[in-house]
């Protein structure tokens, strides 16, 4: 059974008072009883209907914040009892699921760092399918993107929980890990998980702002763009003194902020579509039919200088071209009014597609099929 046939909504009740978006929020990390309480007595009685909290916590190096571990889950259950919210948490072994189901919690999700392994997410997805269907059912299981840029392996551990026998099943999107020092603390990569939902449209997709962004300011424009690119819901760290966190402190926001941020986001209206919209998306067609129709023109161009500089016994790659090329059409782009990172990365893209034809052309393996041929099949030249 595909992900995308039988998944049932994301949560037992499916009330419309879920908000849309959907929202969780709660610290990072349950540090104390009263910080889990109070954080949570706040977010209630601003509306928000689960509550999340790290317990056990992957650090990246030893000597940090590990979590309170098991006895803070006695926290989480007072959450539900006295406000009524269901309780979420990030599993990582089969102790932690079995832990966190016997203390009655409603959501699990499973970390980056968890879902880039397979390994452990095969460990939780067994410990899934032993459950008696019924409490499978009303459970929920989130799985966060791997910290690495992949989508098959992303969707691979949903595939894992998914063939456990979980129906509550959604993903939540925290950005990807990347070297160096950038505006974000795990870069969005946006169109991942656009290419999860076009994959799995079925699928509800959370955006986890706090750690896409790692600041507090990113919180307010990455929650916008979320939800103008049709996100589900929203998952925020909220700390009721955000500044004394022991994990994450930049990132977190007080659930007053979080009303705040919440009460000014937009959230776009699905599915209206007006004639003019229409007419515009008729010109963006078009417009892509010419682009189409160029970039084969230039591939048959780039295939005819790879046939050139194989009988002139010429390297493919010729640095001083490119960086020229790429210059100029660069400094023509900004004069257009486009993002220069926009377009280097659409020309190195395309430039990389050439050379991967002249290659061919000149490798043995192409020999024997000369390049109109190719070309008159419209066959790609990569196999
Ligand atoms: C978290 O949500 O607190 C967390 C550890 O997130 P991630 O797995 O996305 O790093
Ligand atoms: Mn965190």
């Amino acid at each position: 059974m595909s992900i995308n046939e039988d998944l049932l909504p994301l949560f037992c009740d499916d009330s419309p008072s879920w908000g849309t978006p959907l929202v969780m929020a709660g610290p990072c990390s349950a540090e104390s009883r009263q910080q889990v309480l109070d954080t949570a007595a706040a977010l209630a009685a601003a509306g928000i209907r689960v509550f999340r909290a790290g317990v056990w916590k992957p650090r990246t190096k030893p000597g940090g914040f590990e979590g309170i571990g098991s006895p803070a889950l006695e926290w989480l259950a007072e959450v539900k009892r006295t406000t009524g919210m269901l309780v979420a948490t990030e599993v990582a072994t089969e102790r932690h699921v079995h832990e966190a189901l016997h203390a009655g919690v409603d959501v699990i999700w499973l970390g980056a760092r968890t879902s880039a392994n397979p390994f452990a997410v095969q460990e939780i997805a067994n410990v899934l399918a032993t459950l008696p269907e019924a409490r499978r059912n009303g459970l929920t299981v989130l799985v966060k993107n791997p910290v690495n840029p992949d989508l098959e392996l992303w969707i691979g551990a949903l595939e894992r929980i998914h063939r456990a026998g979980v129906r509550r099943l959604g993903a939540i999107h925290r950005g990807f890990s990347s070297y160096g020092r950038h505006i974000y603390r795990n870069p969005p990569k946006w169109r991942i998980p656009i290419e999860l939902h076009r994959r799995l449209p079925n699928l509800p997709i959370i955006c986890d702002p706090s750690h896409i962004g790692g600041k507090r300011e990113l919180i307010a424009p990455l929650s916008q763009q979320a939800l103008d690119m049709n996100f589900n819901g929203l998952i925020v760290e909220t700390h009721c003194t955000p500044d004394a966190a022991l994990s994450d402190a930049a990132q977190q926001i007080t659930p007053e902020v979080l009303a705040y941020t919440l009460s000014s986001l937009k959230v776009p209206t699905v599915g209206v579509t007006t004639e003019s919209l229409g007419l515009l998306r008729q010109q963006i067609d078009r417009i892509d039919d010419d682009l189409l129709e160029l970039l084969a023109k230039r591939m048959r161009v780039a295939r005819d200088i790879g046939c050139y500089k194989k009988e002139h016994n010429m390297p493919v790659v010729q640095e001083g071209r490119y960086n020229d090329l790429m210059e100029r059409r660069v400094r023509s782009a900004e004069t257009l009014g486009m993002s220069t990172d926009f377009i280097r990365t659409i020309l190195a893209t395309i430039h990389e597609e050439s050379v991967r034809q002249q290659l061919e052309i000149c490798s043995d393996t192409a020999a024997g099929k000369t390049d109109a041929d190719s070309a008159a099949t419209g066959e790609k030249a990569a196999k």
